[in-house]
């Protein structure tokens, strides 16, 4: 029962106002949707709630034919289509959780040309009577989204989207256009090049988002200072408190619960009733705190939410970026809050190691892990850290917790040191590289095998670090690595003297560290002084 819709016109200013109600378009909207709407390619990196959505269903509307849409979010795709229809636009989805009959309707309609959109998941698309009948329709645009999906070194990599390269030459002459919000350089780069866009123009927002507060401290005692943190925020905050496990999201609720604040569980576990209704709460009432695993927040659109809570360590930059996004998106102040410990690295270094992908795999999620704990260790801006590994780069931002208040350092010149030059001695003597665990192994004096083999127990390094714990000196590592001292190399990610490196080892630069980081907190250890 798809309603005809008139066509609104050519103008895609008119489409914005009279389809979606908004009065102008934000940030680059207008050039994207006019770039599309010539017949151009567009790789567009855009943060969560800048607006991606806009960019593509502005050109559907304008050109003559349907806008197919890919997104794997298959449970995102009813509230998105529904969304539509209310503004009057002709949507529908093709999916797994359809019945035949439903898939039969969609496609007869999409065959009429009766559709403005159509969203199809990307495993549909890898089916050959799926690309056989969209060819039958005539496509106005097609739009990849969470297009970084198709980064095997990604966090979220799904083996769907490499099919997607050969979009071009199934659907010749249809402008394309890849979203996401997560770009590194690197995924950015090879999103382009595995979803073949070679000549597509680049749209890069800035993923700055000013009115949100970095704050990031070590875990002592996780429920009183998650209850401190929240009893902080103005009353009638509305919160999200993102938690691992599902276990940890029912204990934590009930615990604020005791505590006298208005929080609620949401997980997948949970009977669907329930959770549709501590959702519905959330959105609508204010100062719920909403605990939940973080597959919640998709799509959720609550543009006050006034705090992100992480009370378990994200995997990956990426991952916190995303979930620490879903505050503030009204642009009023909001605060993304963490707390993090050394059980949180164990658990999921223990993870990465259980897991079942094959070497590379892990290397990668280890890198995630430690791009992750570099933020937490800095003694710089948080904000200019993540924009960084965003590949954008900006001042010191004033409001983050560093920026707000200096964090205790110690001086870590003579510990890089020690490390640096291990490093360029077996460079130079031996022609040898080798990994962070191993280094450490040496410069600590460990006895191990691989030590007595390689004879690097007759290094004149070998114990000059035994000062330091091994997980001081893991922390070592990521604040080297953070700050360019350092590099990890190739497939293994063996350590290699960064560009910013080499003043250390002349001994020019002072290299402050942070003394509130994993297995110092608490007794302000002065080992290393
Ligand atoms: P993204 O997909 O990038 O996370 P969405 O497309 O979901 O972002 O949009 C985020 C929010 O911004 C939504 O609430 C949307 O209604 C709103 N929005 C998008 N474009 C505009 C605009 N031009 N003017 C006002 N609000 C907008
Ligand atoms: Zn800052």
């Amino acid at each position: 029962q798809l309603e005809r819709r008139d066509h609104v016109g050519d103008d895609p200013v008119k489409v914005l106002t009279e389809v979606f109600g908004y009065t102008a378009f934000r940030g680059d909207q207008g050039d994207i949707v006019s770039h599309v709407i010539a017949g151009g390619d567009a790789v567009v990196l855009m943060p969560t709630g800048g607006g991606k959505s806009i960019t593509y269903q502005v050109p559907a509307l304008v050109r003559p034919g349907t806008g197919l849409v890919v997104s794997p979010l298959i449970a995102l795709m009813h509230d998105q289509v529904e969304a539509l229809i209310a503004n009057g636009v002709r949507a529908a989805f093709l999916n797994s959780t359809q019945s035949p009959a439903e898939r039969a309707g969609v496609e007869q309609a999409l065959l009429d040309g009766e559709l403005d959109l159509i969203y199809v998941a990307p495993e549909r698309l890898s089916v050959p009577a799926t690309t056989a009948l969209l060819q039958r329709a005539q496509l106005s645009v097609i739009a990849i989204d969470e297009a970084h999906c198709v980064s095997q070194w990604g966090h979220d990599f799904r083996p769907d989207y490499l099919a997607l390269g050969d979009l071009a030459e199934r659907f010749p002459g249809v402008p394309r256009m890849a979203l996401t919000a997560t770009a590194t350089r690197a995924t950015h780069t090879e999103l382009t090049e595995r979803l073949h866009l070679p000549d597509a123009r680049h749209f890069v927002a800035s993923f700055d988002r000013p009115n949100i507060q970095y704050r990031i401290e070590p875990k002592v005692d996780m429920r009183r200072q998650l209850v401190q943190f929240v009893r902080s925020q103005p009353e009638g905050s509305a919160g999200i408190v993102y938690a691992l496990s599902r276990k940890s999201v029912e204990q934590t609720a009930e615990y604020l619960r005791t505590q006298g604040l208005d929080a609620l569980p949401y997980h997948a576990g949970l009977d669907a009733g329930i959770r549709a209704r501590n959702q519905s709460r959330f959105l609508r009432e204010d100062g719920v705190v909403m605990v939940a695993t973080i597959a919640f927040g998709m799509g959720i659109d609550k543009p006050d939410v006034r705090f992100v809570a992480h009370i378990d360590l994200p995997k990956s930059v990426e991952g916190y970026y995303q979930e620490t996004g879903r505050a503030g998106r009204d642009g009023e102040p909001a605060v993304a809050w963490m707390a993090y410990g050394l059980g949180d690295v164990v658990q999921q270094r223990r993870l990465i190691d259980q897991s079942p992908g094959d070497r590379t795999y892990k290397l990668r999620m280890g890198q995630h892990l430690d791009a992750m704990l570099g933020l937490c260790e800095t003694v710089s801006c948080r904000r200019q850290n993540l924009l960084n590994y965003f590949g954008q780069s900006s001042d010191a931002c004033g409001n983050c917790d560093t920026c707000l208040t200096k964090p205790d350092t110690w001086d870590g010149l003579i510990a890089a040191q020690k490390l640096l030059s291990t490093i360029v001695r077996l460079q130079r003597e031996r022609n040898q590289a080798f990994g962070a665990g191993h280094l450490i192994d040496i410069v600590r004096g460990a006895s191990t095998e691989r030590i007595r083999q390689q004879g690097h127990d007759k290094l004149s390094t070998y114990g000059v670090g035994n000062d330091l714990s091994e997980q001081d000196w893991r922390s070592v590592v990521r604040q080297l690595l953070a700050r360019g001292i350092l590099v990890a190399q190739g497939e293994y990610g063996v350590l290699a003297v960064g560009d910013a490196g080499t003043p250390v080892l002349r001994g020019e630069e002072p290299v402050p560290l942070r003394r509130d980081v994993l297995g110092r907190t608490g007794g302000g250890s002065s080992r290393a002084k």
